[in-house]
């Protein structure tokens, strides 16, 4: 039965058809991870702010697939855009088409089906097979160019494809022979984005979320936001300023992005915020930035993240984050005085060059933490490392599937008596490996997958594995996505893995001051606002 999630939100649009095109924008996932999505609430709220365009989302769901706002079966909408969060969620791409009848073949349809979103920026071959093409960029780059073409063209899918191929930012490949593509990206920012859509069922509640900055200048080389966000940009204090003018009083609020917003700022904001006595809540905390005149600003918050990936200093090095075990702990010493309740802490297992003695480093310092007697609840996370597309550890090989197992039993064993532990599923990993820095050819084996098989019964369906979990460590080796230009060149990213090899540390960005990656470069009027980052 269809879900009324209507009696749960506020400021959601209900548009009459008639005389409108009619969009749907489809998050393969969840309601509640989509509604805590802020690119995806913003690209509801843009385009909605057209009068000629009616967009209604769709989730991914265990029933029909069909709209939220108008009851809609996906098939009745001649624009469908997918907003795609992560690698792990293209199976649920295919069961969507599945279950709303549409081809696997997109010529087959006459509808246009478009992927959009980070994952999709980074690598699309693997989703390639099966949508007409993908938009890679930020919307603020895109929509000038894209609305109006949905408004003349929606209805006319080959003439609406052909203008789609006049921007170097799209890419399909069914209509053009591979070409050069370059992620879009806005070089000024003026007002924050801003969501105004609330759900009481979204993972953060009823919250709006405020994005702070682009990006993250830190370096850190196992991540891919930091490197496909280039160059860093932060948010002016007027545009801030005005966002909070939004905000009604005893909101809740998060704060996205706050790698690189400049730290003065977001004090000031969030200042003002506690002032209106909204609750604030945070996408993500650097360990080092929790000084004493911070945690003023988390008077509010209940629950934390953490990130510290490892204790070992050699690993901390090679991935390029060297937070120093005394900060955390000062941090956590910090954290007693604001009633904090829960703070979470999340690891790597699986990390380049990583070795029993690593791991050892790890769970001793997780008994450490749980000696100092916290008044608070410590939960300890642990993923396995996956290498991604245009980060330096595209080289790196996946650690074998029977090693994360035995060292996953091994912290298991050395933290026995410690509750809070949890560990990212292996399979799940598995998956998101292959689909991060897969090619076209693994159309058999999403097929597979989307017919509900299992993993190891797909994998069949795979020629080569070790090419994805294990590619040459070959500076010329040609990636799947080596057409896509993030502004950040290859050999730059080669030298930081020589660099990450040798166990060097590189520093933070200094945008204006560098042009190290290549990535300022993209902008020739790039303005950001002070050189203190956050
Ligand atoms: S050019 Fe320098 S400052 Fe700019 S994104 Fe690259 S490393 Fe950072």
């Amino acid at each position: 039965m269809r879900r009324d999630y209507r009696k749960v939100e506020e400021n959601f649009y209900i548009k009459k058809w008639r005389g409108r095109v009619p969009i749907a924008l489809v998050f393969p996932v969840t309601y509640e991870l989509g509604m805590s999505n802020l690119g995806f609430l913003t690209l509801y709220e843009r385009l909605n702010s057209y009068n000629e365009i009616v967009c209604e989302r769709v989730f991914y769901d265990e029933g029909e697939i069909r709209s939220l706002e108008g009851n809609r079966l996906l098939k009745d909408f001649p624009i469908i855009l997918f907003s795609v969060p992560f690698e792990g969620n293209y199976v649920e791409v295919l069961k969507i088409l599945k279950k709303s009848g549409l081809s696997f073949n997109p010529k087959e349809n006459s509808q246009i089906l478009l992927g959009g979103g980070v994952a999709l920026w980074s690598n699309p071959e693997p989703l390639a097979p099966f949508l007409d093409g993908f938009l890679l960029g930020e919307w603020e780059a895109l929509e000038e160019s894209l609305v109006p073409l949905f408004i003349d063209y929606a209805f006319n899918k080959e003439t609406l494809l052909n203008k789609l191929l006049e921007f170097d930012f799209f890419y399909s490949p069914f209509y053009t022979e591979k070409r050069k593509v370059k992620i879009a990206k806005i070089s000024l920012l003026s007002k924050p984005l801003k969501s105004n859509l609330l759900s009481e069922k979204a993972k953060f509640g009823k919250s709006y979320l405020i994005e702070v900055s682009k990006g993250c200048g830190r370096s850190c080389r196992f991540c891919l936001a930091g490197y496909i966000y280039r160059p860093p940009r932060s948010y002016p204090v007027e545009g801030l300023l005005e966002v909070l003018e939004e905000i009604p009083p005893y909101s809740k609020v998060g704060l996205i992005g706050l790698e690189f917003a400049n730290k003065e700022e977001v004090k000031i904001l969030g200042s003002k915020l506690l002032s209106k006595n909204c609750i604030l809540t945070f996408s993500s905390l650097r360990i080092e930035s929790l000084e004493k005149d911070f945690l003023e600003l988390l008077k509010s918050t209940k629950t934390i993240a953490l990130a510290p990936e490892t204790a070992s200093l050699k690993l901390k090095k090679i991935i390029n984050k060297p937070i120093l075990e005394e900060d955390l702990i000062k941090t956590l010493e910090n954290l007693k005085t604001i009633g904090i309740k829960k703070v979470k802490l999340y690891f790597m297992i699986g990390l380049p060059f990583e070795e029993i003695e690593d791991i050892k480093e790890t769970t001793g310092f997780i008994k450490k933490l749980l000696n100092l007697k916290l008044p608070f609840q410590l939960v300890f996370s642990f993923s396995f490392f996956v290498p991604k597309p245009h980060t330096p550890f595209q080289w790196v090989s996946l650690l074998d599937p029977k090693e994360m197992k035995r060292r996953k039993n091994f912290i298991q064993k050395e933290l026995s008596e410690v509750k809070n532990l949890k560990f990212e599923s292996l399979n799940f990993t598995l998956l998101q490996a292959i689909l991060a820095r897969g090619s076209s050819q693994l159309k058999h084996f999403l097929l597979s997958l989307a017919q509900e098989n299992s993993l190891s019964r797909s994998l069949r369906e795979i020629k080569d594995l070790n090419l994805y979990l294990s590619p040459p460590e070959e500076r010329d080796f040609s990636f799947p996505w080596d057409f896509i230009e993030t502004g950040v060149s290859k050999e730059f990213l080669w030298k930081e893995w020589e660099r990450a090899k040798a166990q060097k540390t590189t520093p933070f960005c200094l945008p204006q001051k560098c042009n190290s990656c290549s990535a300022c470069s993209l902008f020739s009027r790039l303005k950001i606002k002070g050189s203190s980052i956050f």
